[in-house]
């Protein structure tokens, strides 16, 4: 991080947004720190899985993910660990075939392409994509998908889609959705715009897509038929793990910024460090992100130890506890250093355009929320039942699970 990424932080970033187009996943600079990264075995940290990763642990991940936060933007790729290749990687291993693990997997690996994932739609509510739209059929072999969506981050200089459309529109809500792989080349595949994101629009993108009479082989349904939503489940739970720890690792560094401007800047015959409201600041940020990290290292170890639908209520919690914090803590960071602060001579503003994402994607704030309460109501409902038959009271049944959009 010190000798390859921080030296070259403002370039790579202004490097993405003007090189990045189709056919080209990554600018030049970057090309150039992958390669070092991949010869020293800094490459798929993420994959738990020996043949393919590093065969880390989650939480032996998530530290990682706190180093590669620091620079949110440039290091999770100058290790080939950005989403949503991550995720699109990890359900690849998991659910691929052999052909789609040699025509999608092996190169996203290798780190020579870049791939979306495409969810959302701008028509429905992205938190309930039982309402997705989006529809595929079966048409003489091959899939014909119909659709709009938005948001499908890093499209642009994408190699593919993976696509979660409706493929049978009958069928309970949950079983509705299937994913599908779809080259971004593909006749009918049409990237409309970078949607515009707090005044960025450069670079990867988060995209409009409009799905046009789009047909891809049969062979590129990723699982089974109408295992969509199992399927955005198991990309869930580690990928909240890496952001968070992301997330942390940003405040982090906001916190190291905020101390060092707040010792060497003078106001009011002193420096800012002696004024007790930047004090507040200072003394909020740590206690904030020191819980956050070890709640979320918690969440990460009961997913490795008790497994993904164990550690569901704790996932549910980081996601709304990192995502709040690494806010507030950048909130204080750019105060304390007043214009500066608010300018992009610093990494903090990019920072914090880049992190408030977090409260919407993946879920947002209100529906883990809903969840979180909804578990802990049914077990308290289960433990008066228990109670009145006289029987032992266990976790409790989970409760319906709102799905929710994943990256
Ligand atoms: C920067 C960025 C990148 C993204 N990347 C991707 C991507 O790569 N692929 C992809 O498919 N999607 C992506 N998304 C989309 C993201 O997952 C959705 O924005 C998210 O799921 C919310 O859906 P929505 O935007 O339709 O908001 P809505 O579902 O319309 O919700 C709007 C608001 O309503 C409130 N709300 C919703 N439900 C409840 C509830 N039950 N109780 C109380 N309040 C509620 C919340 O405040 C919520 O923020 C990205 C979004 C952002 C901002």
């Amino acid at each position: 991080m010190e000798e390859h990424c921080y030296p070259v932080e403002a370039d790579a970033i202004g490097a993405i947004d003007d090189e990045v187009k189709p056919g080209v996943p990554y600018p030049q600079i970057l090309v150039e720190i992958r390669a070092k990264a991949k010869e020293q075995g800094l490459w798929n940290l993420f994959l738990p899985d020996k043949e393919h990763g590093a065969g880390l642990t989650n939480w032996e991940y998530g530290i990682l993910c706190e180093q590669m936060g620091r620079s949110p933007i440039v290091a999770p790729m100058a290790f080939n660990c950005a989403a949503p290749d991550t995720g699109n990687m990890e359900i690849l291993v998991d659910h691929g075939t052999a052909e789609q693990k040699e025509r999608f997997l092996r190169p996203l690996l290798e780190g020579e392409i870049r791939s979306c994932f495409s969810m959302t739609e701008p028509e429905v509510s992205g938190s309930d994509p039982t309402t997705l739209q989006t529809r595929a059929e079966l048409v003489d072999g091959a899939w014909v998908i119909n659709g709009h969506k938005w948001f499908t981050s890093g499209a642009n200089g994408a190699d593919f889609a993976v696509a979660m459309v409706v493929t049978d529109p009958d069928a309970p809500p949950y079983t509705r959705a299937s994913m599908i792989l779809v080259p971004i080349d593909n006749p009918g595949f049409e990237l409309i715009r970078n949607v515009s994101v707090m005044g960025h629009d450069g670079g990867p993108g988060h995209c409009e897509i409009r799905y046009a009479d789009c047909r891809v082989p049969e062979a590129n349904l990723l699982g089974e038929r109408g295992a969509g939503f199992v399927i955005a489940q198991d990309r869930l739970g580690p990928g909240r793990i890496h952001h968070c720890m992301r997330a942390i690792g940003t405040a982090e560094r906001a916190i190291e910024m905020m101390c060092e401007r707040a010792n060497s800047r003078e106001s009011f015959g002193g420096p800012l460090a002696d004024k007790q409201f930047v004090q507040d600041f200072i003394a909020t940020s740590r206690m904030e992100v020191n819980q956050a990290r070890l709640l979320t290292l918690y969440a990460a170890w009961q997913m490795d130890t008790e497994g993904k639908r164990r550690a569901r209520q704790a996932i549910s919690m980081i996601k709304v506890v990192a995502a709040n914090v690494v806010m507030d803590v950048l909130d204080r960071a750019i105060q304390v250093h007043g214009s500066l602060g608010m300018s992009d001579d610093t990494p903090l503003a990019g920072m914090w355009r880049f992190m408030r994402m977090l409260r919407v994607a993946d879920g947002p704030d209100e529906v883990h929320k809903m969840v979180i309460a909804r578990r802990e109501l049914n077990r308290a409902a289960k433990r008066a039942e228990a109670a009145e038959g006289g029987e032992t009271a266990g976790d409790g049944a989970a409760p319906a699970e709102p799905a929710q959009a994943a990256r």
